[in-house]
Order: C-alpha cells, then structure tokens, then sequence
C-alpha cells in the first residue's frame, strides 16, 4: 500500500516536522551535490503555500553527540536552501533540545521555515532514544518522512519519533515517495525484459542484492572490481586485479545458482588494464586472461559492444555500482559509455534507476543524470531496498486514503 503523502493533509496553520536528509558532502563549508536539499523542495513548498509552518530537521556529518559544534553546524544547509527558495529559512536554536529551539518553534508564523540545529548534537539521535523523540514530538502537529537516504536507520528522529506522534497525521513527502515509486515499484512490477547492472568495489557488499535480483530480473551485468571474484571463480588468470579471495566460492554458487534460475550472468569479455590506479599509468586492453603485474581497471570495448546489445531490449534497467575505477582517467570510459547507453533508453522510454552515490557521482560526470528516469538519493537505503528489505522506519507512517470513486 502507498504512504499518504503530505499533500493529502491539511497543513493551514500546522506545524509540520519535517525529517530531510540534508547529509551532503561538504568542501570547506561549500556544498559540492545539492541533490537531496533539491528534491526536497516541492515538500517543503507544498507546507509553506497552503499556509502551514515547516520545522525542518536532519543530521549532517559525524558531530560527537556533545551539544553544538560550530565546525558541524547545519548552516550551510540553511544558506542554501534560502537561495534556492528565495525565502527566509531560520535555525531555531543551537541544538534542537535547547530551550530557544522550543520557544522560536512557538513563536514562528504560518508559512515560516525553520531548521533545526544538528539532529546529531544530541546523542540520543543516533540512539534512537525515545526520550529525546518524545521532546521533538511536542514541536509539531505532523510529521512528515522525506528522508529517504536515511530510512534503512532507526535513529530517533527517523524511528521513535514518528511512534511518538502517534494519534498525529504522519506522512511522506515527495522525495520518499518518489523513491520508493522508482526503486520498490520496479522491483515488484518491472518493465520485461528487466536488467541489473551491479559494478563497484567488493562483492561482499552487492551478495544480498545479487541474491534477490536473481529472482527477478532477466539478466544481471556484473562489472567493477566485483566481476574479478567472478572470472576468478571461473579459473581465469587476473594478474593483480583486486579481488575478495575469500568469496570466489560463493561467487562459484551463485552462478551455478543463476545458471539453474536461466538468468545469464554477463562478466566482461575484455578488460583495461594498467599497472597501478594512477592516472599515468602504463595501459593495455586484455581479452581473456590479464597477466601478472597488470590489474583491470575497466571494462574493455567489446564488453561495451556486447552489453549494448545487452541491453538495447531492456525495459527497466537498475545500476548499482560503477563498471570500472571511473575517477581515474582513462579508466571512466566504460562506466560513461554505458550510462549514455541506459541514459537513451530512458530516453526511448525504458525505466532506468540508478543507485548508489559513486554510480549517481559517476552518472553526473558522464553528464546524462538528468536524462535517467531516476537517481537516487540515498546509497545504503537503495542497495537495501534492492536486497529486498524492508524498512521499519516507514511502518508508523500512514496509509494513504483510499481513492473514493464516485458512481454516475
Ligand atoms: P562501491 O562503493 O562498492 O560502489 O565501489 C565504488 C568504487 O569502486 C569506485 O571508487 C571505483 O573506483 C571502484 N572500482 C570500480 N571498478 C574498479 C576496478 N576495476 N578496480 C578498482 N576499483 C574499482
């Protein structure tokens, strides 16, 4: 069933608490991909134009828990989001438990924006202590869920709170809702013929979505660093490409296991290798075995070619993972030449996620992120939704009403 969205609550003179995750990376106070504080705007503009005042909450960083640090401050966060709004959003207090915080919540207007300080100054946060979610729970009328990235944690605000606002509405907002529409949608009812493109560092990190794709998808690409336990589970020579030794058996099993399930697992037919992860690095392209002293660090072009054709039919694609060591030039091009393939699927139609933040930073490099169908906020919480979990943060939350139809 679907979460009722706060835009099915009436919110005219109401205090909304609204859980953001504005966790975003940060360069000396600038902020360098603005995504999660962007997609969070239709929520926050819902509230605020039908006469509804928002108390916007988030972590950022890894503070100590010891009250209010200047260099962890929200603040970069509220600068922000005044510009791209062109409206006033003020912090309410140094921490979000001090008392100033509580009286310019009492004290704030209809249509007013406020942040609370650093969810992360008080320990009980990453707690999940209901004792601290009983006092943000006095703040508002709502709450509203529209942090996605951090739904996969039972931190206070994301998991106590909302049980504490029990007999309250509590909704989702836009982002949440967004995502789970792309990510959980496509996986319980994909466009045919489904693909998943899984690519990245370890394979001790994608076992349990690789696991539950297989009883999915149509066909899985395997590329990355991963793909180098694979080819070595099938006996092929690797040189020093990185590897998790410890699972070649497991990857041996799985496919055996996709081999049984009839989901062809497609492994690079070719590679880019160089002698070391450095741009200057000596390279050469290995098809088959890669020798002693080189590593891959791409795939080649005819694995390019071969996954085009892959994928040319599909209908619904979902990537996690880059397919190659993407932020070290010349070893980007196949993870950038594949992400302009899916990009023009979607393009042409086809329902195409990515998930992840190195595969989103590596499809916005390439420069086609905003030509997929979606990109998701939120790395753990996708990967988690991809492995089939569910998450218990969402379980409070409301149903959304059932659509009435009218008889003629
Ligand atoms: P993950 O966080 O597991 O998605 O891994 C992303 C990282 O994997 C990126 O930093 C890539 O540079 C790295 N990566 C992808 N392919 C390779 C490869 N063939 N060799 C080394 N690192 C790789």
């Amino acid at each position: 069933m679907a979460k009722c969205s706060i835009d099915q609550v009436s919110v005219k003179g109401k205090r909304v608490f609204v859980r953001a995750d504005f966790n975003v990376p940060l360069d000396g106070g600038r902020i360098t991909d603005d995504r999660r504080i962007r997609l969070t705007l239709p929520t926050i503009e819902s509230i605020v134009n039908r006469g509804g005042t928002v108390i916007l909450a988030s972590h950022l960083g890894r503070p100590a828990g010891t009250g209010y640090e200047a260099s962890e401050s929200i603040e970069p966060v509220s600068l922000h989001l005044e510009r791209l709004l062109n409206r006033p959003v003020r912090i309410a207090g140094p921490t979000p438990t001090h008392p100033q915080t509580a009286q310019t919540i009492r004290d704030a207007a209809a249509g007013e924006i406020l942040l609370l300080e650093n969810l992360r100054f008080e320990k009980g946060e990453k707690k999940g202590d209901p004792a601290f979610a009983a006092t943000l729970a006095q703040y508002a009328d709502i709450y509203c869920n529209d942090a996605f990235g951090a739904c996969h944690r039972t931190d206070a605000s994301m998991h106590a709170l909302p049980i504490a606002m029990a007999g309250k509405p509590r909704v989702a907002g836009h982002l949440l809702l967004r995502e789970l529409r792309y990510l959980q949608g496509i996986l319980d009812a994909p466009k045919r013929p489904f693909i998943a493109i899984l690519g990245g560092a370890k394979v001790s990190d994608k076992l349990l979505a690789l696991r539950n794709l297989l009883t999915r998808v149509d066909a899985i690409i395997v590329g990355g660093a991963m793909a180098y336990t694979f080819l070595k589970a099938q006996g092929m020579a690797i040189g020093k490409s990185r590897v998790e030794s410890d699972l070649v058996g497991e990857a041996l099993l799985i496919l055996n296991e996709a081999t049984a399930a009839q989901v062809p697992i497609h492994l690079p037919v070719d590679h880019v290798c160089g002698e070391s992860l450095v741009e200057s690095t000596p390279t050469r392209v290995c098809h088959g075995d890669i020798p002693d002293g080189w590593m891959g660090l791409d795939i080649g072009p005819d694995t390019v070619s071969a996954w085009q054709r892959v994928l040319s039919t599909a209908g619904t694609v979902v990537w996690n993972g880059p397919l190659g060591a993407f932020e070290t030039t010349p070893f980007e091009v196949g993870t950038f030449t594949i992400a302009r393939t899916v990009a023009a699927l979607a393009q042409a139609g086809s329902i195409v996620v990515a998930g992840g933040g190195d595969t989103a930073a590596a499809v916005s490099l390439a420069g086609v992120d905003g030509q997929f169908s979606h990109v998701s906020t939120g790395g753990g919480a996708s990967l988690e939704l991809v492995e089939g979990k569910k998450f218990i943060t969402l379980d409070a939350l409301d149903e959304a009403p059932a659509v009435v139809t009218v008889g003629v």
